[in-house]
């Protein structure tokens, strides 16, 4: 059975050999990217016979969704199930025009950061190209007809440089006219610094926006959070930054996850502005969001106007990110932590 989604399907191919112009398969998938048809049955234009081949041979779908989740201000966020059982969220956040949509590449993840649910129980799997590109689909139908996507982060859960083969394609699906239209230049790849597949991506198409989660701008304390670091040191992290920000000639955005007592101290705040100096930077600085069973505390109010005050007094550009949906555990990985203690029977945090 073949996936509908994954732009690698033969089905242009099949089409032809039951002599359909090239043009049939962009049209069937158009009917599920516009959102009118979530089956072959519904794409009443196509011959009948064709629909029944089509039932019997491709996919429309690899996921179900296992919960649909809305906060207050507008956040939706998707548990959804694969064929395997495992499960992943994306999420579809409102701002202003900004239609975004925050997705994930794998399930679970490697990179162990310690403040990460998604990465407490290690990585499970690369997701295929055709579940990257579902989460968009699933996300895009949750718009009403007059919207559409404008934004796409691979924030979610896992490392997306790590599953970059199947990553790409998706991407592309999102840029192309027949697929979402969304300017390259709207989509942001999150990564914890992999210096040899930043350089990958460099040459492959540097033309996405990275954004490289620093979390702490000395070794011993980054390592301490974002263990992957011990084996890969901030230096070379920084210079692979550097590296891509030469290809792709756009601004960087370091990310960083600010945690009370560990990371938001005046002297962290200054290791980051040396750390930062002579580069044409941007720091998203993230209040923590408490997960369950983790021992790690939000910053007091104090401590993270400080820090951000001592950044911005030293020339960084700083932008602090809303906590948008975090009442519905909007923090990667919460959601199906929480499913999957609610399926053994656990009691809910
Ligand atoms: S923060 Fe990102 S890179 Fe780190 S463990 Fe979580 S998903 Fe992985």
């Amino acid at each position: 059975m073949h996936h509908l989604l994954d732009p690698a399907s033969p089905l242009a191919g099949r089409l032809a050999e039951l002599g359909h112009s090239p043009w049939r398969a962009k049209a069937v998938r158009r009917w599920v990217f516009a959102g009118r048809a979530s089956s072959f049955a519904e794409m009443t234009d196509l011959p009948k016979a064709l629909r029944a081949v089509l039932e019997a041979e491709f996919r429309v779908w690899t996921t179900t969704i296992a919960t649909h989740s809305t906060a207050e201000d507008g956040t939706e966020k998707l548990l959804l199930e694969l064929h395997d059982r495992h499960r992943i969220e994306c999420v579809l956040l409102r701002d202003g025009d900004r239609r975004t949509v925050c997705i994930s590449s794998q399930v679970g993840c490697a990179m162990g950061c310690v403040f990460c649910a998604s990465g407490l129980d290690g990585v499970v799997r690369n997701l295929s190209t055709a579940e990257i590109v579902e989460q968009l689909v699933r996300l895009a139908r949750l718009l009403p007809p007059d919207e559409r996507l404008s934004h796409v982060v691979v924030m979610g859960m896992g490392e997306p440089l790590a599953n970059l083969d199947r990553l790409l394609p998706a991407l592309a699906v999102a840029q192309d006219p027949e697929g979402f239209g969304i300017s390259q230049r709207r989509i942001t790849i999150s990564t914890v610094g992999l210096p040899a597949a930043i350089d990958r991506l460099a040459d492959l198409n540097p033309g996405y926006h990275l954004a490289v989660s620093l979390h702490a701008a000395a070794d011993t304390l980054r390592t301490r959070l974002v263990p992957v670091n011990e084996a890969i040191g901030l230096e070379a992290v920084m210079e692979a930054a550097d590296r891509y920000w030469e290809a792709s000639g756009r601004r960087l955005t370091f990310e960083y996850v600010l945690l009370g007592g560990i990371n938001d101290s005046p002297g962290d705040a200054r290791d980051l502005v040396r750390l930062l100096a002579g580069r044409a930077a941007l720091v998203n600085v993230i209040p923590y969001n408490a997960v369950a069973g983790l021992p790690w505390k939000e910053p007091t109010a104090a401590s993270r106007d400080r820090f951000i005050d001592l950044l911005r007094a030293s020339g960084v550009n700083v932008q602090v990110r809303r906590r948008k949906g975090a009442r519905i555990d909007a923090a990667c990985g919460q959601l199906r932590r929480l499913a999957a203690g609610r399926a053994a029977g656990a009691t809910d945090p």
